[in-house]
């Protein structure tokens, strides 16, 4: 049981978090850590065969970037 939340709904999810052991995480291939564009930190880790745009929040600056998973490259959002 976990929950996800999706267009800003909370929604209660059957077999949703699922427990893995760290022999299985280091097994698993890093694709890299993109940096966060002001700290130099790592703003998350990406594995292989990730794709797809991942939100990710800077732990030390608290600002919020786009992840492109499949390139590693860092966008900032500005305001238009
Ligand atoms: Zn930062």
């Amino acid at each position: 049981m976990g929950y996800l939340m999706m267009n800003n709904k909370v929604k209660k999810v059957t077999g949703f978090v699922k427990v893995i052991t760290k022999d299985e995480v280091q097994k698993m291939r890093l694709k890299g850590k993109p940096l966060c564009p002001n700290c130099s930190i790592p703003l998350t880790f990406v594995y292989e065969g990730s794709t797809g745009f991942s939100g990710e929040k800077c732990q030390r600056c608290k600002q919020t970037f786009l992840v492109d998973t499949e390139t590693l490259q860092v966008m900032t959002i500005k305001a238009s």
